[in-house]
């Protein structure tokens, strides 16, 4: 099983994605956390894309694709896969299916998180003074949920026309949002 968890930054992807990686024996592939290690390594990439990521502006589709393509192909990996914070737009959504495809895969449950600006604000502000990054100040984070709001529509349209949609209500506690993920995934699961 593939899965998809979408939604806007500091909707709980991270969490969620961790949470269900452990339940259900899968790995989590953050295309964010890539990015961050290829900064905090200074790799020639880190180097090119780190003010891309700390302006809140998404890097290119090209760059997260080669990124990916690299666990889609590994065996070890094969449908077990939590997509989190991939695909963000709907190139990318267009271009999963085909790297999976490829590799003999498909998606099978999108989960997208529902979170309000408010409450947004409030959860990067409070990740800000733990896990200290670049891009969680409130400025940027408002310009990363702007990013979000103009590239998520086509994403969610293209999941909901193939029936892979499942919309959960991201503001609840952390062991609410956690059980309905679980009931989501069993009833997949068959
Ligand atoms: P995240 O950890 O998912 O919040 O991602 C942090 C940042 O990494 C984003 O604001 C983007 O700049 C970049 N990023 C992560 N995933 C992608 C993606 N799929 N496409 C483009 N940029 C990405």
């Amino acid at each position: 099983m593939n899965l998809v968890i979408f939604g806007p930054p500091g909707a709980g992807k991270g969490t969620q994605s961790s949470f269900i990686t452990n339940k259900f024996n899968l790995y989590q592939l953050s295309t964010g956390e890539l990015l961050r290690e290829e900064i905090k390594n200074k790799t020639e990439l880190g180097v090119k894309i780190s003010s891309i990521i700390n302006a809140g502006d998404l890097v290119s589709d090209k760059i997260v694709s080669v990124l990916i393509e690299k666990f889609i192909s590994k065996k070890e990996f094969q449908n077990r896969i939590i997509f989190d914070g991939y695909p963000r737009n709907l190139a990318q959504a267009k271009n999963l299916d085909i790297l999976l495809k490829k590799n003999n895969q498909k998606i099978d449950m999108v989960l997208k998180l529902s979170v309000s600006l408010d409450i947004i604000k409030q959860r990067i502000s409070e990740r800000k003074n733990l896990e200290n990054r670049p891009d969680d100040d409130e400025e940027t984070a408002i310009k990363r949920y702007d990013t979000y709001e103009k590239n998520s529509k086509p994403v969610i349209d293209f999941y909901k026309h193939s029936g892979l949609l499942r919309i959960v209500n991201g503001e609840r506690s952390i062991t609410e949002i956690n059980s309905e993920i679980s009931a989501l995934i069993e009833a997949i699961k068959g």
